[in-house]
């Protein structure tokens, strides 16, 4: 089906982006990132370069000036995921759609002229850590605490499965400022890799995403100073979390988009190669009716997207249609890589073939941004007049 969100603008910046896949995503990046467990700085660098990431923040401060418009980011995600390239996807979402967000909507005037011109330029690498090793899904169970003391805060605690966590230069940080759960009880601070008693554990060992560096981070009386602290205001961070966590949730649903579509265009071309009883794959019922599917789904996705792209952009799309957008696309997307691997038979299991590496980098948009479970209780919440 024809898409009619994008402008010639967009399908410029869209060359823009094949460019720099050719020159940077090659199999051979990919196989370093995957070895290193990290994406390296040179790619990041070459991409603020290119203007692929920092795409929300200000001109005045460097950046593309998108703001809420996330049609450029939308052509990053299918061009890079398209291209195979998920764990460079995920280095670009970490930095544009969790890190830069808070500074650029949330942040003192400080904190935008000391952060965004090197975060547009990849110099700065971000993080955000709210998940603890005994809280997840209940983001109020946090221990992480962040004492008030004279000019800063004293952090001490534990965050774990943080995307970028090692790659990081600063790290926009969850932490109770106050006592008990109620929302006013947290902020959120900027930690600086290299403070003291900030340091990482061991890089998490992933079944997808190989190349894309996951952490564990421990805090042991770390002095923050207060111009950290995001938005100079103590209390907000719980708010703050959910101002951003649509964007966030949008975004995973893009990647599940693309990835289902890349997936598809993968599949097309290997069933008309292949051959099975004198008879290309694809000439079996079975594959077209499986392919049919695929192919109305990936169609259905983008229409339901752009009209949450629209809606984003406008301001106008709330907690609830971003969670409805999350597990929908990530549950549908997760269908269409299943039948794609099948499709693909044995080859679909060797991660030499794309099918195969998105299939393991796709669990994880079930799980992360808040789990599909916790996305239909925030609807079903809606529909029972609950909050
Ligand atoms: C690769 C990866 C990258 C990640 N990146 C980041 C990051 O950059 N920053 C960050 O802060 N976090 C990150 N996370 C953490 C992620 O957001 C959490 O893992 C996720 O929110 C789930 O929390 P949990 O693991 O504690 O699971 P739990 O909360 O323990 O949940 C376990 C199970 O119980 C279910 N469950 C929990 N509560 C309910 C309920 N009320 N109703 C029904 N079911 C429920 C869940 O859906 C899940 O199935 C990442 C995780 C992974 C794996």
């Amino acid at each position: 089906m024809q898409r009619d969100i994008y402008d010639e603008d967009h399908e410029a910046f869209r060359d823009v982006v094949k460019e720099f896949i050719k020159r940077y995503a090659t199999a051979e990046a990919r196989e370093r990132w995957d070895a290193a467990g990290e994406i390296d700085r040179e790619t990041m660098l070459a991409a603020g370069e290119s203007g692929l990431i920092g795409l929300s923040v200000p001109e005045e401060f460097g950046g593309a000036g998108m703001l809420q418009d996330y049609r450029f980011r939308t052509i990053v995600n299918e061009e890079v995921i398209g291209a195979g390239a998920g764990s460079l996807a995920g280095a670009f979402g970490i930095q544009d759609d969790l890190a830069v967000p808070y500074i650029v909507h949330m942040g003192t005037q400080e904190q935008k002229e000391k952060w965004l011109p090197r975060m547009a330029t990849g110099e700065v690498l971000g993080a955000l850590a709210m998940t603890e090793p005994g809280a997840g899904s209940d983001l109020r169970g946090i221990k992480t605490t962040a004492k008030k003391v004279d000019g800063g805060y004293i952090v001490n605690g534990a965050k774990t499965f943080i995307s970028s966590g090692n790659t990081a230069d600063i790290v926009v940080t969850f932490v109770k400022t106050g006592e008990g759960n109620r929302p006013d009880a947290f902020s959120l601070l900027i930690l600086e890799n290299g403070m003291e008693g900030f340091d990482h554990g061991k890089k998490l060992k992933k079944m997808g995403s190989h190349g894309h560096d996951t952490a564990e981070l421990s805090f042991s009386d770390v002095f923050v100073p207060e111009e950290n602290l995001i938005s100079g205001k103590e209390g907000q961070g719980f708010i703050q979390l959910m101002m951003n966590l649509p964007l966030e949730r949008l975004s995973i649903g893009i990647a599940g988009a693309a990835a289902a579509q890349a997936a598809m265009n993968w599949t097309i071309a290997y069933t008309k190669d292949r051959e099975a009883f004198g008879e290309r794959i694809i000439d079996f019922q079975n594959t077209r009716f499986k392919l049919a599917d695929v192919v109305t789904t990936v169609d259905v996705m983008w229409a339901y997207l752009d009209r949450a792209l629209l809606a984003y952009k406008d301001g106008k799309l709330t907690a609830e249609e971003a969670a409805k957008v999350k597990f929908w696309c990530t549950d549908r997307e997760w269908e269409v890589l299943d039948t794609c691997v099948q499709l693909h038979g044995g080859y679909g299991y060797i991660t030499e073939y794309p099918v195969a590496q998105a299939f393991l980098d796709a669990r994880v948009h079930r799980i992360y941004g808040g789990t599909n479970e916790i996305m239909r209780e925030i609807v079903g919440r809606q529909i029972a007049g609950k909050r």
